[in-house]
């Protein structure tokens, strides 16, 4: 059964779907695209050799073969230009989700939608889509395991809206619903970052400009979370 994560994931794709799915690990979101969906086509991209032949492994298992190609590269290098209308890039940390964003972005120009589940450091994500025209165009967070996860779906635009610090880093969508998943995880955040102020103040040598950053996060936080502690 696909992970409650993958099944949004999955609901975002539009018709026609003919997507990238970079880090596809076992392939399970390619595999429950192109099964449900008779027209859809899919490139499960892997960088390692052991999740390549899980991949593979698993588009042999749902006989779909001539739905899925699994090809083994780094990032959007495993795609040629014009190839796929949509990408998938979920999983993975932020810095990492951008870095393959910015080395690739060559093969982007048939690209409208990018849907992003970045694990952290999402603030990064949303900037480089804001400097690359895309447009956040929906978000949403999901908990699954004990584990909360940020959804970004962007599409191309000619020219993206400005966007404020504060929908960086709380997500433009996200912050206009704070659903209790969105405070549950920022209520977790401003703690952590507390208590890494602690810490560091008790540190001899961390410098001012970290501790400031962390305590201008803090007030934004509370700000958001309406919390006056
Ligand atoms: N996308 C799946 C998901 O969301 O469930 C799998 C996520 S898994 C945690 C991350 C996958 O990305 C791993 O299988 C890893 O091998 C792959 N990966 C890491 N860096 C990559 C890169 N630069 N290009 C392609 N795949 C990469």
């Amino acid at each position: 059964m696909i992970s409650k994560r993958l099944k949004r994931i999955a609901d975002y794709l539009v018709d026609p779907i003919y997507f990238a799915d970079i880090g596809s690990d076992h392939a399970y979101l390619p595999t429950f695209v192109c099964s449900n969906n008779p027209l859809a086509r899919a490139i499960a991209g892997e960088l390692n050799r052991g999740p390549y032949e899980r991949a593979v492994q698993t588009v042999k298992e749902h006989n779909l073969e001539n739905k899925i190609e699994v090809r083994q590269g780094n990032g959007l290098e495993v795609l040629t230009v014009g190839e796929v209308n949509q990408v998938v890039i979920a999983g993975m940390g932020g810095k990492l989700i951008k870095k393959i964003l910015e080395e690739g972005k060559q093969k982007l120009d048939s690209v409208s939608r990018l849907i992003l589940q970045p694990n952290l450091d999402a603030p990064l994500v949303r900037k480089w889509l804001h400097l690359h025209s895309y447009e956040i165009t929906a978000e949403e967070i999901v908990e699954e395991d004990g584990y909360i996860y940020e959804l970004i779906i962007a599409d191309k635009v000619e020219k993206t809206v400005q966007l404020d610090e504060i929908s960086f880093l709380f997500g433009p969508f996200l912050l206009k619903e704070k659903g209790d998943i969105f405070q549950a995880k920022w209520v977790s955040e401003l703690g952590k970052r507390k208590r890494l102020v602690k810490q560091m103040e008790k540190a001899t040598n961390t410098p001012d400009e970290k501790i400031n950053h962390l305590l201008h996060e803090i007030t934004l936080i509370k700000e958001v979370l309406d919390d006056d502690i």
